[in-house]
């Protein structure tokens, strides 16, 4: 980055700090990865300079030649890794998607099932300041108290109820396997749309870590950039039917000029999700989930659901004396990144701020390289910080062994489990 240096030192600085940042430590924050530096080429190159409203061979403007080559190569991509009729690679990120999705089969006022913003569920499948729950009638399904599992008889009598005309499955914090052909059929018993949005479990899907909803969905939606390991950015999969209508919502609907640099940088990640490294690295990422998790039970700490099907967990930290944000705040202190979290039937909870639990997810390391006895290690690293999150000792030994583990698996090198070429 030597011209940028040259020419903005303050911003070259930062992001040098930045790189350095995600170098030396350990990120186990489940919506983020490292994506190869290859898509991160492609998200950089001088594509961010074109205006393309539309879609390719039917732009507005002129000069899209190579553009329209970088969206066929991104749809065709996707419509392959998912086997999926129809996609638009074009959403700028999975709110966009899923506004999308909204926007073409849903009027104002019309009714949303989604799942409980405090069992797992998304901010854009109806909470009260999102355009979701500002637009339409909110009724949400959860887990169940005993089991941590989605209660799929009670989101049916809900369902029957309120007749809603769409229902959502899909969140950023449930560790367990979503029950596709389930959702389907309380959609059909109650004539309800049914969109999938797989934004934490994409990646998943496409490495057949985690059963796929395209065959039972009208709409999937999700992010490129968690599991899937892509740039920044969302995606629309549908059946050919709804093509024309997700087409015309994002743009001219709710989006202007598509970001052809992040399109291209797309294209770049699918081509990486059908190689036999990445489906072997998402089924790496539920191991060390699973190992992790099996590690906390262990050391007595009460797992929700009680371990993990997916890439993530969440800890409830209730029966520990610290909340989600000291616990955060304290291993932040020590190096280890990750998020403090809501936890189902939080009653302790003072509010959405101070949660009582935190969320542990696996595919960033996992995209270093490491394997289950070093999520094992880095358990380890963080029942010792939780347990004197204030004793400087403690902290430096833990900031040690993190610095070590960082340096045998750096952030990009050939033969990790995240392709670099
Ligand atoms: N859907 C789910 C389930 C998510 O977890 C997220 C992001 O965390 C989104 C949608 C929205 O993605 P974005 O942040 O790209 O708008």
């Amino acid at each position: 980055m030597i011209t940028l240096k040259n020419d903005d030192p303050e911003v070259w600085r930062a992001i040098q700090d930045e790189i350095e940042r995600q170098k030396n430590t350990i990120d186990l924050i489940a919506s983020e990865n490292t994506c190869s530096i290859a898509v991160q080429e492609a998200q950089g190159s001088s594509m961010t300079n074109k205006y393309a409203e539309g879609y390719a061979g039917r732009r507005w403007y002129a000069g899209c030649g190579n553009v329209d080559t970088v969206e066929r190569l991104a749809v065709e991509r996707a419509k392959q890794i998912f086997g999926a009729e129809h996609a638009n690679v074009q959403p700028h990120a999975g709110s966009q998607a899923n506004m999308a999705v909204c926007f073409s089969v849903l009027k104002p006022g019309d009714r949303m099932l989604g799942m409980d913003l405090s069992h797992g569920g998304h901010l854009t499948h109806g909470f009260k300041k999102n355009f979701s729950g500002m637009m339409y009638e909110i009724t949400h399904y959860g887990v169940k108290k005993d089991t941590g599992y989605i209660d799929y008889d009670e989101l049916r009598n809900i369902a029957l109820k309120t007749k809603p005309h769409i229902i959502i499955a899909g969140a950023s914090a449930y560790p367990r396997i979503l029950d596709f052909p389930r959702f389907r059929k309380i959609a059909d018993e109650v004539g309800a749309y049914f969109m999938a949005d797989i934004a934490h479990i994409a990646g998943l899907i496409a490495g057949g870590a985690h059963p796929s909803p395209v065959p039972y969905a009208d709409f999937v939606t999700t992010t490129t950039h968690k599991t899937l390991r892509g740039p920044r950015g969302g995606l629309i999969l549908c059946k050919s039917k709804y093509a024309k209508k997700i087409d015309s919502v994002v743009f001219p609907g709710i989006q202007g000029g598509p970001f052809m640099h992040v399109i291209a940088a797309k294209a770049v990640a699918f081509k990486e999700a059908m190689t036999e490294e990445f489906k072997q690295c998402q089924h790496q990422t539920v191991k060390n989930a699973r190992a992790m998790a099996q590690e906390f039970v262990k050391r007595g700490y009460n797992i929700v659901s009680g371990g993990t099907d997916n890439h993530l967990f969440l800890i409830d930290l209730r029966n520990k004396g610290i909340t989600g944000k000291e616990a955060q705040l304290s291993l932040e202190a020590a190096d280890i990144i990750l998020n403090r979290n809501t936890i189902p039937f939080d009653e302790m909870g003072a509010s959405a701020n101070e949660p009582n639990g935190i969320r542990i997810g696996t595919p960033t390391i996992t995209s270093r390289g490491m394997k289950e006895a070093d999520a094992v290690k880095i358990a380890d690293c963080i029942d010792k910080i939780l347990s004197q999150p204030h004793d400087m000792q403690t902290k430096e030994a833990v900031r040690k062994t993190i610095r070590d583990l960082c340096s045998q698996y750096p952030l990009y090198k050939e033969n990790a489990c995240q392709t670099s070429k």
